[in-house]
């Protein structure tokens, strides 16, 4: 199929919806949630945004093998991997880790989507951005085209800055999970004449510097916004670490709002919105959105 048909097949634009969660303090203000998780079972949330470009350059080019990185469990992939199954490009993955005998349900969808896994060690991924591993790699791979670790490169930024012109923007805050930086990147690029919008991503990793760093390189010229900030702690002890009390949380989200949460990514960002409302960070009849980027794995999962 070409890229025109998968898009087709999405939920764009992805709905805003209200909801009233029943956090101290949230009477006071009023908040939505911007559905980016429902866009496709599979090409979940904002990996769709980060790919568009990059998917239609390649079928523009005429590109048949893309190369990209992630981890056992990495929704950058698992969406990639369906997106070039469709598109009929075939995907080498290099993988962090050795799960060659031990395959996560998103290496086992990766593979029944044909995606060919490369598995490598920890210390050989993370060379990954190194020039030297890249040209080995365009050497191994010359017709291949070449996206990072999250999808999260330059041409991603546009993709993700369309979801801001997608509905009237009448918010003060947008809340958002940070992993590899892209997805808030693309935001403040976005977000240039739009000052009266604070950005909070939340890190969803021991990130402190090295976060704001990655986003700071993509968006270049605009770095110094200062409407953009990250917020460190509520990665609950690392990535994909998590409690008791954020399970239960994700679990009263959805029972109080009918929206699912998953504890990687927008589980921590709800939970930090909690936590900064009760610190005041929102003043008195504010108004915010929570980007749900999507990742839920029983959504995504493939049927077969
Ligand atoms: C990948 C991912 C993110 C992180 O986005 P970045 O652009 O890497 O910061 C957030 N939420 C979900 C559900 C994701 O899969």
């Amino acid at each position: 199929m070409s890229v025109k048909q998968l898009k087709a097949e999405l939920r764009l634009p992805s709905p805003i919806s209200p909801v009233t969660p029943s956090w101290p303090g949230s009477e006071a203000l009023s908040i939505a949630v911007k559905r980016d998780d429902l866009i496709h079972p599979r090409i979940s949330g904002n990996k769709w945004r980060k790919l568009k470009y990059a998917l239609e350059g390649a079928e523009r080019q005429g590109v048949k093998q893309i190369v990209s990185f992630g981890g056992g469990h990495s929704n950058h992939l698992h969406a990639l991997s369906f997106a070039c199954h469709q598109l009929g490009i075939r995907l080498e993955a290099i993988v962090r880790g050795q799960y060659q005998n031990n395959l996560t349900s998103t290496l086992l969808d990766m593979r029944a989507w044909g995606a060919q896994l490369h598995f490598v060690t920890k210390v050989e991924y993370q060379r990954r951005t190194d020039a030297g591993y890249l040209n080995r790699l365009k050497a191994e791979f010359p017709q291949a085209a070449i996206i990072p670790e999250g999808g999260s490169q330059q041409l991603a930024l546009k993709g993700v800055a369309e979801l801001l012109a997608e509905q009237p923007l009448d918010f003060e805050h947008i809340v958002l999970p940070v992993g590899s930086g892209g997805t808030l990147a693309g935001l403040m690029t976005g977000l240039v004449h739009r000052p009266d919008i604070q950005v909070h991503g939340i890190g969803v990793l021991k990130g402190q510097g090295y976060l704001e760093d990655s986003v700071e390189q993509l968006i270049g010229e605009h770095a110094h916004s200062p409407n953009w900030r990250i917020h460190h702690g509520f990665h609950h002890g690392g990535y994909a670490k998590r409690s008791k009390q954020l399970e239960q949380f994700c679990r009263d989200f959805a029972q109080q709002t009918g929206i699912a949460l998953e504890p990687v990514y927008s589980g921590k960002c709800f939970w930090a919105v909690k936590q900064l409302m009760a610190e005041n960070v929102f003043a008195h009849g504010s108004r915010i959105l929570m980007l749900h980027t999507g990742g839920l794995p029983d959504t995504r999962r493939n049927p077969n």
